[in-house]
Order: structure tokens, then C-alpha cells, then sequence
């Protein structure tokens, strides 16, 4: 089993997935795939009586090999233990006839916890097994979630430095609280005075300027990275797809081997991407819905083949989704494109150069066959996260507003009625001054922790433990530079020459 470039595939060029995970990003800009997409060893119906961990072990065995089954049975039981609020790790409940998947239960109260609970426990070990005598940097730009999530998942991990840049003012006031409370020995994070996109471009430069590499190694460290473009965070988010459509067999919602789809809130598309991957691997699957918020690029190229980035970006209620760039749709196009990486490269030079690209015809024709598409504005965010409430006192976050809206419309125009399962992303507890608001029709009186500890008042029940912990953390305070000193502050922090 190794991994190579969707840009690239010089003989001799594929990696093991240590080494991978270990790289992150391919040095030619491409993403790491599986050079032979594995087949299981076992059947859907092996996996119906399955703990969440026992089906983790199953499909992160299938794709790093090189680690023994006991590593990996390590690696899960220490990421799904009790840093999760709810024994089955991932539930799944129905509402309003669709099912919702709740990813949230973790630690940072994203979904993003389902993963960055595993890489940072196979980086340590990869460390290992490529011998590697250097500790591992790893450098984030962040709108919010992948910044608490790695801060969390990375938190005293041997050999790790973690160092997270997000925009000042830029991330909710629960994400900033997250961000400046996280304890490790290993953390930073600061706050600089630009966007979203300075931070990204910045780290970006950062990562591939060559004398910055020297002196790096020079000082006994290697970069890598925690986004969703490596290895170790796109798989773990497979065996999500397999669990949930086990508990619906199970539960007798459905029959073993029946169709379902899914609908995922997207981004940067490395979510819905897990999920064609689990199609792949035979679940069957029906339709992927790749749901957008008002920053609709993924909707229009469903639609049309043309993928455009040119148009204006929108700051949304559902800020984890507002990109304009989905890094890992070139996964998808290289995949149904007969790994025709000349042709892929070609079209990101032209995303990068010219800001669009078509793809081929018969490309196009194949991603109709699996995905459906649509987007929801911010008031329908609204609405939808009120109808929910209304109907039975379900409670949803804007992100999974999104899938549930998009969700709706789906059926209503197609007239599918093929069992789907909302992928629901984010507690609502994460953005407690949309859902407040959208419930009630009423601003929250003030922001952050008193807006949750004020949608808890209205909702009742239980605050999640990770909620409850953020009252209790005592904060650092901010540190705010400016984004030309970023290079600076990293050097100052490893002490490099
Ligand atoms: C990151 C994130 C998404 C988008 O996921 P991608 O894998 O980037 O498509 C959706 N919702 C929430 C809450 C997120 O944090």
C-alpha cells in the first residue's frame, strides 16, 4: 500500500503512508491517493454488530498498513475514549423523516474531532517508523474549527510544536475562548491583524520557501500539516459513513444492501469526499448531496462542470463552509478522470492562473450519476434550524442547517425517497448566537460564553462537557501581531537561527 501525487505519478515516486502522513501536501502541489485503492477484507454485513472503534480499526487498517493491528487498535481506543460525550461516539437520530448523524460529540464540539483525534496519534508513530530525528512542526492558518480541533488533538503530544494563525476578530467569540484555553506544553496561537486568506497565504509561502526548510532542519524540525488535505484526517472520517448506515440495518430502518445517501454541510470537501470514498469501498450509497452555504462555487460546478472561483466571498452564519477553493475535490476529479494526473494538473494550473476550469464532458456525466448539489442562504439557515426546533424540539447547528435545507429541497424537486442521512457537523452550542436567534427571533444579550449559558436557559437538558469546561478554563490572553511578522514570531518560538 503507498501513496502518490494526483499530480504526479513518476514511477518510484509513491510514498508509504507514514510518509505521507508525515508530508502532508505533495512537494508538486498535488494531493497523496492510494496508488491501488485497497479491497476490504471483509463484508458489510461483518460490520453490523461493530463498536464505532472496532469499525475505525477495520478501515484505518485497510489504509496504513504499515502500522500493526495493535498500533491501530492503540490509535482508536485512545481517540474515541471518554473525551467523547456519548458511548456510541457518533449517534444517529431521525427528525422530520431524514436522519441525522451527529459528528459533534468530541472535544471540540466539531466534527473535526473525528479525525484530529486520530492524526496526531499516527504522526507520533509515523515519526518512528521513518526514523525520523526531528520533531514535527505543525503550522495552521485557521477560521476557526481546525485550529481548536488540532490544538486539541496535537495537546503534549511527544515531538509535536503546534503553532495556529487566525485572523484578529475573525473566529466566534466560543472559538477564541477555545483556542486561548487549550492547555499543552506544545501550543501557540496568535491572533494576526488581516483575514482569513492572509493567514492561509502566509503559512502557505511559509511551508514551501526552501531556505526557511534548511534553517527548520537545522534546528532538528520538519513541517507538516493538520488541514484536510492529508491522509490522516481524510480516512478516519470513512468509518462514519459505515457506522451510521450499520445502525439504521440494525435498527431496522433499512435492509442490508439498500441504497441511502448522504448530505454533507461541505468546505473544503474532504468530509463528502470520505464519503464517495466509502462508496468505493462498496456501502451503498445513492446520491452524495454536497450542500453549500451562499459561497455556492461547489453548486455551480455540479451543475455546470465549470468550476469558477471568481466571485465574491461572503462572510456566513455557517463560517466553516465559506471557501471558495475546495482543496480536495482534485481527489474526486483525479479519481473518476482514470487518474489522468496530466489532465488534473492542467486544470488546477487553470484554477490557479486563469481562476476556472472545465472539466471533460464524460468527467462531468459521472459526478451527475453520484452527487446532487444545492446551497442555502443565511436566512433559510435561519428557518431551517426554526422549522426543526418547532416540529419536535430538535436542535441543529447552521452548518447542518445547510445539509437539512439543501436536504429538503433535494427531495422535494427530485421526489427521491431513498432514506438520507444529514451529516450534522457542529453543536449547536458552537454558535449559540445564530441558533439563539433563529429559535427565538432575539439577539443574545451578549456573545460567547454568556450566549451559551443563555441557549442553554432556553433549550434545558444537558450542556455538553465540552461547553461546560470552557467556564471553568482560565484564558491566556490574545496575542495579536501583525501578518508580516508571522515568519518572525516562528522563528522567535523554535528558536532557529
Ligand atoms: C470544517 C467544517 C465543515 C466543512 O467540512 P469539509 O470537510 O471542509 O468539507 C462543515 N461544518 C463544520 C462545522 C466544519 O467545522
Amino acid at each position: 500500500m503507498k501513496y502518490h501525487s494526483t499530480r504526479n505519478q513518476i514511477a518510484n515516486s509513491a510514498l508509504s503512508p507514514a510518509a505521507a502522513l508525515i508530508q502532508g501536501l505533495a512537494p508538486d502541489g498535488g494531493l497523496y491517493v492510494p496508488v491501488t485503492f485497497p479491497k476490504p477484507n471483509w463484508e458489510l454485513a461483518d460490520l453490523l454488530t461493530l463498536s464505532y472503534q472496532a469499525i475505525a480499526e477495520k478501515i484505518l487498517n485497510l489504509f496504513f498498513p504499515d502500522f500493526t493491528p495493535a498500533q491501530i487498535k492503540q490509535v482508536v481506543a485512545d481517540a474515541y475514549a471518554d473525551q467523547w460525550d456519548k458511548d456510541e461516539i457518533v449517534p444517529l437520530v431521525k427528525h422530520a423523516g431524514n436522519y441525522y448523524m451527529e459528528l459533534y460529540h468530541g472535544p471540540t464540539l466539531a466534527f473535526k474531532d473525528v479525525a484530529l483525534q486520530v492524526l496526531p496519534r499516527l504522526m507520533t508513530r509515523s515519526v518512528t517508523l521513518e526514523r525520523l530525528d526531528k520533531d514535527i512542526v505543525i503550522l495552521t492558518a485557521t477560521s476557526g474549527d481546525t485550529g481548536t480541533a488540532s490544538m486539541r488533538g496535537f495537546s503534549d503530544q511527544a515531538g509535536t510544536q503546534v503553532l495556529v494563525f487566525y485572523p484578529y476578530g475573525g473566529v466566534s467569540p466560543v472559538q477564541l475562548k477555545q483556542m486561548l484555553s487549550q492547555k499543552g506544553r506544545n501550543l501557540q496561537a496568535f491572533a494576526i491583524k488581516g483575514n482569513f486568506d492572509d493567514a492561509q497565504s502566509e503559512v502557505k509561502r511559509i511551508f514551501n520557501d526552501e531556505q526557511f526548510k534548511d534553517k527548520l532542519a537545522a534546528g532538528g524540525y520538519q513541517f507538516s500539516s493538520a488541514n484536510s488535505m492529508n491522509i490522516g484526517r481524510l480516512m478516519p472520517q470513512i468509518v462514519y459513513y459505515f457506522y451510521s448506515y450499520a445502525q439504521l440495518v440494525n435498527r431496522g430502518e433499512i435492509k442490508l444492501g439498500q441504497a441511502v445517501n448522504f448530505a454533507v454541510p461541505t468546505g473544503n470537501f474532504g468530509d463528502i469526499l470520505a464519503g464517495y470514498y466509502a462508496k468505493k469501498l462498496g456501502l451503498p450509497i445513492h446520491k452524495l448531496i454536497c450542500a453549500s452555504d451562499r459561497n455556492n462555487v461547489l453548486t455551480d460546478f455540479f451543475h455546470t462542470g465549470t468550476y469558477n472561483r471568481l466571485r465574491p466571498f461572503y462572510l456566513t452564519n455557517s463560517p466553516a463552509m465559506d471557501i471558495l477553493v475546495s482543496s480536495n475535490l482534485e481527489r474526486l476529479l483525479f479519481d473518476v478522470d482514470g487518474e489522468n494526473d496530466e489532465e488534473i494538473k492542467a486544470w488546477m494550473k487553470e484554477l490557479d492562473q486563469a481562476g476556472r476550469y472545465q472539466v471533460s464532458p464524460e468527467v462531468f456525466a459521472k459526478l451527475q450519476e453520484i452527487f446532487a448539489s444545492g446551497y442555502a442562504e443565511e436566512d433559510e439557515v435561519e428557518q431551517e434550524i426554526h422549522r426543526l426546533y418547532d416540529l419536535d424540539g430538535y436542535v441543529i447547528d447552521p452548518h447542518t442547517a445547510v445539509g437539512s435545507f439543501v436536504t429538503k429541497q433535494y427531495q422535494a424537486v427530485t421526489g427521491d425517497t431513498t432514506p438520507t442521512i444529514i451529516n450534522s457537523t457542529a453543536s449547536p452550542y458552537k454558535f449559540p448566537e445564530t441558533v439563539f436567534h433563529a429559535i427565538t427571533g432575539q439577539a443574545v444579550a451578549e456573545k460567547g460564553l454568556p450566549a451559551i449559558k443563555q441557549l442553554h436557559t432556553l433549550l434545558g437538558g444537558e450542556l455538553p462537557q465540552a461547553a461546560a469546561a470552557l467556564f471553568a478554563d482560565q484564558p491566556r490572553t490574545e496575542k495579536i501581531i501583525a501578518k508580516e511578522d508571522m515568519e518572525t514570531i516562528i522563528r522567535q518560538k523554535l528558536n532557529l537561527k
